[in-house]
């Protein structure tokens, strides 16, 4: 029977005043009770609007349908068809962008909680069965992956199910790329992306950290060690700094170096961020957000500064909403302009008031200077204004064209210019969101069985 309330039902959460204290998972998760209840508001609706917002078109009433009888295995199973990272995508999708925009009941209330049921199906599956792998036949053929995030972890682990023996690639000396270093604990617990690591391993497949593919590793050399095809899955990890930002003082952070800092040496972090008292992030997406609640819990009193308003801001609404609980002040239409040092550590930063002009290319309203300066004394800058392509992999690797905008250049097959070799992800698209990632992965595996079945 549908339950035609229009609110959703509220995710259980840690309390706030404790929870900028530790970095445990902030949102805890439905139970059984609450995960029926909210699936029992999905209207079963006839053209699947949620099903177009979705970039892997996951069967979304299908598996809602099997919540609302209490049919949890059952969920499971049609999730996994599309999905190899439901307990992830659950917890980071930006849903409310994508199935939950078009969802039916949004038009008048809220759209039925799509990713907090993804993610409450994944979570109870996990919870029951212990990682295992079915048999298959080996084929004899090998084939490397380069970057172990979603793009890498999914393509690695569809063609080891079809038989391949897969060898991953990973420059850091951990596996798990983003999801590993940048999306702090409080979002995505380690141990679950843990279990696809070690679901891959389980897999047989081998994952190879601190070796980066460069001009010491070339695909050219994986190829004369006999791998046939390659996967390139590196992301886009180049830290962009606004002009004019003098970035070589202490304290002065990219937001991909912060979080790596914070997320895997919590216990022994540099100086530079333990001793910081006031730290400044600037940017409004993801990162920004991630960065600023990580300075929380490390004790300092954080300002995220961006050039825009919130209503524009890129990042999850839930995650502002977090960052607003956690009584983080947010300083809408502000831009840094100058680090101001002495003695060569950061001392302050000068900002510029802005205001909002015409809507630019992305169709969001352009932040335009007013001449309005004033400083903030702060100990860190965070900078999370975007990343751009790294060029490790194409560079060292003859005959693999780039797009105009400095991407790998593929086609709808994920194939690059160059034969036997493939990419997906940020390394493609430039920096997106895990879901499309783990989408793009997962069909570079198919091309990759295509191309070398016909080999
Ligand atoms: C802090 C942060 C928060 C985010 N939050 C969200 C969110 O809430 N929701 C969401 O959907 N998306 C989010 N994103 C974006 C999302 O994480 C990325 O779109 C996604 O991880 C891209 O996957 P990928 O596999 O293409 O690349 P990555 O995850 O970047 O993985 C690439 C891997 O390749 C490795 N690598 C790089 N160069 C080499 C080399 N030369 N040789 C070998 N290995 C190499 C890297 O070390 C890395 O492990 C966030 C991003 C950041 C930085
Ligand atoms: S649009 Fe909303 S109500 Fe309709 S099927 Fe999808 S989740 Fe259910």
């Amino acid at each position: 029977m549908i339950n035609n309330v229009r609110e959703r039902n509220p995710m259980p959460e840690q309390p706030i005043e404790v929870r900028c204290d530790n970095f445990n998972e902030v949102a805890l998760g439905y139970t059984e009770a609450d995960a029926i209840r909210e699936a029992m508001r999905c209207l079963n609706c006839r053209k699947k609007p949620c099903v177009a917002g979705c970039p892997i078109n996951q069967q979304i009433p299908e598996f809602i349908a099997k919540v609302a009888v209490g049919d949890f295995a059952a969920a499971y199973d049609i999730i996994t068809v599309k999905s190899c990272m439901p307990s992830i995508c659950g917890r980071v999708c930006p849903q409310e962008q994508q199935c939950e925009k078009n969802c039916a009941h949004a038009l008048k209330g809220e759209a039925v909680g799509i990713g907090r049921l993804e993610r409450f199906v994944a979570d109870w599956y996990a919870a029951r069965n212990p990682i295992s792998v079915p048999e298959v036949e080996k084929k004899g053929k090998k084939v490397a992956v380069v970057g172990s995030g979603p793009a890498g972890i999914a393509c690695a682990g569809d063609l080891a199910a079809m038989g391949y023996d897969v060898t991953v690639f990973e420059k850091l000396s951990y596996a798990g790329g983003i999801l590993t270093y940048g999306i702090p604990q409080f979002v995505l617990p380690n141990e679950v992306v843990n279990r696809h690591i070690d679901t891959l391993k389980a897999q047989g497949v081998e994952i190879v950290t601190s070796s980066p593919i460069d001009k010491s590793k070339s695909i050219d050399a994986l190829f004369a060690d006999g791998f046939e095809a390659v996967f390139v899955g590196n992301g886009a990890d180049i830290p962009q700094t606004p002009r004019g930002l003098d970035t070589s003082l202490e304290g002065v952070w990219s937001a991909n170096d912060y979080l790596t800092e914070v997320n895997l040496n919590t216990d022994a972090l540099p100086a530079s961020i333990k001793d910081a008292k006031r730290v400044l992030v600037v940017g409004g997406g993801n990162v920004a957000v991630d960065a600023v609640r990580c300075a929380k819990r490390v004790g300092a009193e954080p300002i995220m500064v961006y050039r825009r308003t919130i209503a524009e801001a890129p990042a999850r609404r839930d995650e502002i909403e977090h960052t607003r609980e956690e009584s983080i002040e947010i300083k809408e239409l502000t831009n840094p302009v100058e680090c101001i040092g002495k003695d060569g550590k950061l001392v302050a930063v000068k900002l510029e008031k802005m205001t909002l002009g015409e809507p630019d290319a992305s169709g969001r309203r352009s932040p335009v200077g007013t001449g309005e300066y004033f400083e903030i004394e702060c100990e860190n800058l965070v900078i999370a204004t975007g990343t751009s392509y790294s060029e490790d992999v194409v560079d060292t690797t003859t005959g693999i064209d780039k797009d105009k905008w400095g991407g790998i250049a593929v086609d709808d097959g994920f194939k690059t210019s160059r034969p036997g070799v493939f990419a997906g992800g940020d390394a493609v698209t430039g920096p997106q969101v895990v879901v499309k990632a783990m989408g793009a992965g997962r069909r570079a595996a198919v091309s990759i069985d295509e191309y070398l079945s016909a080999k």
